[in-house]
């Protein structure tokens, strides 16, 4: 950290902590005591506060609201058994936060600001990480346009603000996933590589046509043929084929570049497991699936963490794949990145962020 961040900090007189049933925690539906937030206006960043979390005043104008300018990042803090607090890898994020902004034409924040802000939040609102196992505070960082403004331009004042949220796991159970060919979530040239709030919206009818068919996810695939393998909603798709790991390449933009995958390549590596990013095609992972050779198939993001794949869906068939509890490869990811997230494991990448 280069200098410390003068932060206004108002603490709430009404803590809702002792209220809240830790046993029972729905993702992103409760959030601990306070936020962070600053304002962007005359070309800087000012304003830095820590206020209780409540309702914010904003004129319905608000460019965010009309064009979609707004973007959000996912990240987690995680309590040690001996009560110290972790973030994980928060540079990555602060890192991924300014591409979404150039994308967006948005201001950058500076990575300092970003990782003082949500230190300084986390450690006011520390008693609100979960102690139990696979439970952790989630972090919402997320930036917006406010001008008061029905002209399609560029906001000259954003508003950036950190929420969290107590949380358990996010899926409970194995998914059932689909193989999207018709729909699209991104193409070349366009934005899927920044976490915007539009390819959200844009995901929500096929995600729901996949529910109604009995999917939990979509496995998204390329724009131009829909031959290739993306993403699955909020995680980076990963499988292991034929003994090695791979990932779909990220190199024509359309992937959220996830900081879970990245860290699960950097793991195999160090294994020395082979690790493949490239294109890969539906044809190959279906093939993998009816002839065995699909050994392991996950999503991994912050959120889900690994999520197993239990069967995939393609052109009204359904492959299913092995019981996740005997998959070799993902069950010691799943060990390895919780010891090292919750202290229990060396941390020979300097992943953990000590609050
Ligand atoms: C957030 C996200 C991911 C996972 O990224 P992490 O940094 O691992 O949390 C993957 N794909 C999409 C579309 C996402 O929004």
């Amino acid at each position: 950290m280069t200098e410390t961040l003068d932060i206004k900090i108002t603490k709430t007189t009404n803590s809702r902590l002792s209220q809240t049933d830790f046993s029972n925690l729905p993702f992103g539906k409760i959030f601990s005591d306070h936020m962070f937030v600053a304002d962007y206006a005359d070309g800087e960043w000012k304003n830095f506060q820590i206020v209780p979390y409540a309702e914010i005043g904003l004129t319905p104008a608000i460019s965010a609201l009309h064009y979609g300018q707004a973007f959000f990042e996912g990240l987690k803090a995680y309590k040690h058994a001996d009560g110290k607090v972790s973030v994980f890898r928060p540079d990555k994020n602060a890192e991924r936060f300014n591409k979404s902004a150039e994308r967006l034409c948005m201001p950058e924040l500076p990575e300092e600001i970003f990782i003082q802000s949500i230190a300084a939040l986390v450690d006011l609102d520390r008693n609100w990480i979960p102690a139990q196992a696979n439970h952790s505070l989630y972090i919402r960082p997320f930036m917006f346009a406010t001008d008061p403004f029905l002209g399609v331009a560029p906001s000259l004042t954003y508003k950036f603000i950190v929420l969290t949220c107590p949380v358990g796991p996010y899926f409970s159970k194995t998914l059932r996933v689909k193989i999207e060919t018709y729909y699209t979530r991104a193409a070349e040239g366009g934005m899927g590589y920044a976490k915007s709030a539009g390819n959200y919206g844009g995901a929500m009818l096929p995600s729901r046509k996949a529910v109604e068919e009995g999917f939990d996810q979509i496995i998204w695939t390329d724009a131009k043929e829909h031959k290739y393998i993306e993403e699955m909603g909020a995680a980076n798709a990963m499988f292991v084929l034929d003994g090695k790991l791979i990932t779909p390449s990220t190199d024509e933009n359309t992937i959220l570049k996830g900081v879970t995958c990245n860290t699960v390549m950097t793991l195999a590596r160090d294994w020395g497991f082979p690790v493949e990013q490239r294109r890969i095609s539906v044809a190959e992972i279906i093939e993998g699936a009816k002839n065995g050779k699909l050994t392991d198939a996950f999503g991994a993001g912050t959120a889900a963490t690994i999520a197993p794949v239990g069967s995939i869906g393609h052109d009204g068939e359904e492959y299913f794949l092995s019981d996740p509890k005997t998959r070799e490869f993902s069950q010691k990811v799943l060990k390895t990145l919780d010891g090292i997230r919750y202290g229990n494991a060396p941390d020979p990448h300097g992943w953990n962020y000590m609050i």
